[in-house]
C-alpha cells in the first residue's frame, strides 16, 4: 500500500510559498491508517521503549495509537499553560518569533527509554525541544518517528545523534 496516495498537498497553506503536506485523509482511511501506526511499531519493536512522548497536536493522532499497540504509557508535549501540573519547559524558533513546550515533569521517570513521535519532521525544532524536555527529566531517547519527513528542511541534522524513522519523504 502506497500511504502517499493518502497525503494531500495544499499549496500556498497557510501562508504564500508554502506547500502543506496533510495527513488527514491518510487518518480518515482505517487501512492506510493502521498501516502508517503499524510500520511506526514495527520500528520500534526490539527498542524496549516504556514510554511514548508526542507533540500536540498532530503527534497525539500518530503517537497515541502506535503507544497503545506497544502497550506502554503516552505523554502529552503541550504548548505553554496547557498542563496543570508541575512542568518543564523548552523554547524553540519558529520562522516568526518563539515557542514554548511543555511537559509534566512526573510522567518521564529516570531511565525510561522514550520513543518521540509526530506527524512530519520539518526544521526539527519541535522534535529537538521535545528531546531536550525527555533529557531533562532523565528518559533516554531511543528514537524518533514521523509519518513525513520534509527532506530540504534538514530537521534530521538537528538531531543527528538519534535513530530517525520517518515513512514518506518530501523534498
Ligand atoms: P518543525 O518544528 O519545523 O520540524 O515542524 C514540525 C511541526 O510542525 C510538526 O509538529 C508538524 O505537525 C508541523 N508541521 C510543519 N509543516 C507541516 C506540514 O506541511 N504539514 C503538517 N504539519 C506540519
Amino acid at each position: 500500500m502506497d500511504l502517499s496516495n493518502y497525503i494531500e498537498t495544499i499549496e500556498n497553506y497557510p501562508e504564500d510559498g508554502i506547500s502543506f503536506r496533510d495527513i488527514t485523509p491518510l487518518m480518515a482511511d482505517g487501512e492506510a491508517y493502521r498501516a502508517a501506526i503499524n510500520q511506526i511499531v514495527d520500528y520500534a519493536e526490539g527498542k524496549k521503549v516504556d514510554v511514548v512522548c508526542g507533540p500536540e497536536a498532530r503527534g497525539f493522532i500518530v503517537g497515541c495509537p502506535v503507544a497503545y499497540e506497544l502497550g506502554v504509557g503516552f505523554v502529552p508535549a503541550r504548548k505553554k499553560d496547557k498542563l496543570p501540573r508541575e512542568t518543564v519547559e523548552a523554547s524553540y524558533g519558529l520562522e516568526y518569533g518563539e515557542d514554548v513546550i511543555q511537559i509534566h515533569q512526573a510522567d518521564i521517570k529516570e531511565g525510561q527509554k522514550v520513543l518521540i513521535v509526530d506527524d512530519l519532521l520539518a526544521t526539527g525544532g519541535t522534535v529537538k525541544a521535545t528531546i531536550e524536555l525527555v533529557n531533562r527529566l532523565g528518559g533516554e531517547v531511543v528514537g524518533a518517528a514521523f509519518l513525513i519527513e520534509l527532506i530540504s528542511l534538514k530537521g534530521r541534522e538537528k538531531i543527528q545523534e538519534y535513530d530517525i524513522f520517518s515513512l514518506m519523504k518530501y523534498d
